[in-house]
């Protein structure tokens, strides 16, 4: 692919890091540059959320930071050394006391996006999250559904199609639309 397709991006974490008990799959953040298109990583995840939600109104340059410019080589090239995520521009940052997490999939077919909320549950989609205002209303007048987005990343196939997990995955699917064509 010669051009990324979409603003930020996120790489999951090797497979040996999910395995030591990590439930957040992001191992590495990075943004691309709307003038170079060169891509630079962002320290913390707290740092890509901030710029994330505000991406269409404040579009990402190399001069928003520190003694950087587009004449700087990019900090990481995209490639399929790594597996690439593509995230959705302005996703509101999560409400305090919560914490967006983005799971990739054993079979890296998709990320579930959980928040977890302040009472250390999981909230998967927004009746959960309504559900735990309804329980909890104390923090009505610091949550609102509408602050949280259960947009996936969009995995970029081609950092994936060569890893075995993907393949039987994906084996795994066809097998299932060729059962149930036969049966029709
Ligand atoms: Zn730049």
């Amino acid at each position: 692919m010669a051009s990324p397709p979409a603003p930020v991006s996120a790489s999951p974490a090797s497979s040996a890091q999910r395995k030591r008990g990590s439930t957040e799959t992001i191992g590495l953040y990075a943004v691309q540059c709307c003038e170079c298109h060169k891509w630079r990583t962002v320290p913390t995840k707290e740092e890509f959320e901030t710029l994330r939600e505000n991406f269409t109104d404040d579009p990402w340059v190399c001069t928003k930071r520190l003694d950087c410019s587009c004449k700087d080589p990019g900090d990481i090239e995209y490639d399929s050394s790594r597996i690439w995520v593509i995230d959705k521009p302005n996703i509101p940052k999560p409400p305090p006391k919560t914490d967006r997490l983005a799971v990739m999939r054993g079979d890296l077919s998709k990320l579930d996006i959980y928040y977890v909320m302040p009472n250390g549950k999981r909230a998967r989609c927004t009746g959960d999250v309504q559900k735990f205002l309804d329980a909890n209303p104390d923090y009505k007048d610091r949550i609102s559904v509408e602050s949280f987005s259960f947009a996936t990343p969009k995995i970029v196939e081609e950092t994936v199609s060569h890893s075995s997990a993907w393949k039987a995955g994906k084996a795994k699917k066809q097998d299932k639309t060729n059962a149930s064509s036969s049966k029709n």
